[in-house]
């Protein structure tokens, strides 16, 4: 079984930078990927606020924090971890090819998971019609008649970008005002094939084979009704799931993993880096600079070890 100094989990903004580091500071890194290499960040099609890169894609972005982890030494893995477990000073790290590794350190950067509506019809329509993810999947709707389900940055994203794409969206959402940034609240509302249907609550996706609507309650009035539709995306948030780490990490109220100013879980040797930590704003930038600390400490940590 390989040995590595550093196993990361995760290949968007915090497990590539924490993979940069981490092989200029000489240790035997291996990055294994997931199912999103790049990770949210790449899904973003401008990306205008990371220091350096005044305009350009997410994927652009993210390729490139690849190709650098990759000069320093990185090795990758495109798999899924199922497992990571620790006796005496080392960590197991199970995959679900059934590959296994072993490691001093784990930093864990595999970002949240987006959540569902648990409403009838979720599971029967994903991909057929349904999609958890505007941005990937709105030129699969063009000239139709949609609707996002949401009120964060994503869900008003979703929407501008589908007024380019789809014939008509509606932004349905159960609050009257918006957790999104006001600059793209204001864009939305700009757009004039796009119609909010606010203080309001999905109830079903409606079809056959495909969508073919949504039925909502309105939650002033209490009365119910149906939109005729061909797509829904939903988008309405993330959790973060901690089952491949059981109860080596502890989480916030917000299911957020509680790590210190230096990314230290309460597992000694597993540090936790990006969205997925309390860390207030999920920013590519943010994942990027906690990475750094999470490597920087991995070292730390090996040092440690070494001397006792
Ligand atoms: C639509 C949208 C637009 C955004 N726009 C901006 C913006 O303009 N500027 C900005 O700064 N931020 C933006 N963000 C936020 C930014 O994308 C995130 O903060 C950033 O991607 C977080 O990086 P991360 O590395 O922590 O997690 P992620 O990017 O979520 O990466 C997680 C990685 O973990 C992997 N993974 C998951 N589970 C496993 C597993 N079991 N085993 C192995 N690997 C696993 C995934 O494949 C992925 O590679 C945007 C987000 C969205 C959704």
């Amino acid at each position: 079984m390989e040995f590595y100094d550093v196993v990361i989990i995760g290949g968007g903004a915090a497990g590539l930078t924490s993979a940069i580091y981490s092989c200029r500071k000489s240790l035997k890194t291996l990055l294994i990927k997931g199912p999103h290499p790049g990770g949210e960040t790449a899904l973003t099609k401008n990306i205008e606020n990371y220091p350096g890169y005044e305009k350009g894609s997410g994927s652009e972005l993210m390729d490139s924090f690849e190709r650098q982890a990759k000069k320093f030494g990185t090795e990758f893995i495109e798999d899924l971890v199922i497992n990571v477990s620790k006796k005496s000073n080392k960590f197991l790290v199970k995959l679900e090819s059934n590959k296994e590794f072993e490691s001093k350190t784990v930093i864990l950067a595999f970002g949240r998971k987006r959540r569902k509506l648990n409403i009838p019809g979720e599971d029967k329509f994903l991909g057929r019609g349904l999609s958890t993810c505007t941005i990937c999947d709105a030129p699969l709707f063009a000239k139709k008649v949609v609707a996002v389900i949401g009120g964060g940055n994503s869900a008003v994203e979703g929407a501008v970008e589908l007024s380019s794409i789809a014939k008509k969206t509606f932004l349905i959402h159960r609050r009257e005002d918006f957790k999104a940034d006001e600059i793209t609240v204001k864009e939305m509302k700009k757009k004039k094939n796009v119609e909010l249907v606010l203080n309001t609550m999905p109830l079903e996706i409606l079809g056959e084979n495909f969508v073919t609507g949504l039925k909502i309650k309105d939650l002033k009035t209490n009365k119910e009704k149906t939109i005729p539709l061909e797509g829904v995306f939903t988008e309405i948030g993330y959790d973060t799931d901690t089952t491949i780490v059981k109860d080596m990490v502890d989480k916030n109220e917000l299911g957020e993993i509680i790590v210190d100013l230096k990314c230290k879980t309460k597992t000694p040797g597993l540090f936790a880096a990006g969205d997925l930590t309390l860390v207030p704003y999920k920013q590519t930038v943010i994942s990027a600079g906690q990475g750094s600390i999470a490597a920087l400490e991995a070292h730390k940590y090996i040092l440690e070890l070494k001397r006792k």
